[in-house]
C-alpha cells in the first residue's frame, strides 16, 4: 500500500509537528520544501544563496525552484511506499505540476489534510517555537517544551530559533499565505480530496483526529 498525503496550512499551523507522528506512524519521509531549502541554503549552493533572500524577506522562492526540488526528491527510492508533502505546493502553479507529474507516473495524491489555525493563535506559535540543529525537531516554548531547556529531548544537540520567526517577518508569510496559498483550500476541495482539521485543539488531539480521517488504516 502506498499513501500520497499534502499537509496543507498557514506557517505556524502544526503541519511539521503533525507529520513527525506520521513518519513513526507509517513509515513514509516526509518532504518538507521548507527544510530542504534551508539545507541548501546551510550547504551555500548557487540554489540556497538565491532562496535565502527570499525566505528572509517572508515571501515564496519561485515555482521553478521548488517543483524541480520536489520532483527530484519524489523520485528517490525511500517516496515508493508513499510520502507526506509538508509546505508544498504553495501556490496553484505548484499544485498543477504536482498533478501532472504524479499523473505521468500514474500516481495520485490520497488525501490532503488542511489544518484550520486563528491568526494570532499562529503568530504566539511561531514567535516560541524552536527546533533542533541535529535531527530538526520542532518544540515550543510554552506548547511543547523540551524537557531541559534550549536541549533537544530526542537527540541532545542545541535548539535554534529560526531567522523568518520574527514578528514582522511572521506577519509577511501569513500575508503571503492568504493571497498565494489559501485557494489551494479550494482547489483541493474541488478535487474531493481536502480533510479538513480543527488545528486549534492540543497537539495530541489533532495527531488523533488526523489518524481518523486518513483513508484505510
Ligand atoms: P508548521 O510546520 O505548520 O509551520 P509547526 O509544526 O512547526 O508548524 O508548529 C509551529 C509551532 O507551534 C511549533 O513551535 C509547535 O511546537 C507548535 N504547535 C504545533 N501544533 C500545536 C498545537 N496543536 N497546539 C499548540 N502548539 C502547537
Ligand atoms: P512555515 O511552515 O513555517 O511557513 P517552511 O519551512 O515551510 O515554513 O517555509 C519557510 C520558507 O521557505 C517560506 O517562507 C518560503 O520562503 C520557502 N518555501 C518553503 N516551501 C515553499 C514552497 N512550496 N514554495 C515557495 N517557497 C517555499
Ligand atoms: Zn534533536
Amino acid at each position: 500500500m502506498s499513501l500520497n498525503l499534502i499537509l496543507l496550512g498557514p506557517p505556524g499551523a502544526g503541519k511539521g509537528t503533525q507529520a513527525q507522528f506520521l513518519i513513526e506512524k507509517f513509515g513514509i519521509p516526509q518532504v518538507s520544501t521548507g527544510d530542504m531549502l534551508r539545507a541548501a541554503v546551510a550547504a551555500g549552493t548557487e540554489m540556497g544563496l538565491k532562496a535565502k533572500a527570499c525566505m528572509d524577506a517572508g515571501d515564496l522562492v519561485p515555482d521553478a525552484v521548488v517543483v524541480g526540488i520536489v520532483k527530484d526528491r519524489l523520485q528517490e527510492a525511500d517516496c515508493a511506499k508513499g510520502y507526506i508533502l509538508d509546505g508544498f505546493p504553495r501556490t496553484v502553479a505548484q499544485a498543477d505540476a504536482l498533478a501532472s507529474a504524479l499523473a505521468e507516473g500514474g500516481q495520485k495524491i490520497d488525501a490532503v489534510v488542511a489544518f484550520e489555525v486563528d491568526k494570532e493563535a499562529l503568530v504566539s506559535r511561531l514567535t516560541g517555537r524552536r527546533a533542533c540543529t541535529g535531527c530538526s525537531a520542532g518544540y515550543h516554548v510554552d506548547y511543547d517544551p523540551p524537557k531541559v531547556d534550549g536541549v533537544c529531548d530526542k537527540c541532545g544537540a542545541k535548539l535554534f530559533q529560526r531567522d523568518d520567526d520574527q514578528e514582522e517577518t511572521i506577519r509577511k508569510r501569513l500575508e503571503v499565505y492568504d493571497n498565494q496559498t489559501a485557494p489551494l483550500v479550494g482547489y483541493y476541495e474541488k478535487a474531493g480530496q481536502l480533510k479538513r482539521v480543527d488545528g486549534m485543539l492540543p497537539i495530541d488531539q489533532v495527531k488523533q483526529t488526523v489518524l481518523d480521517l486518513l483513508p484505510g488504516v
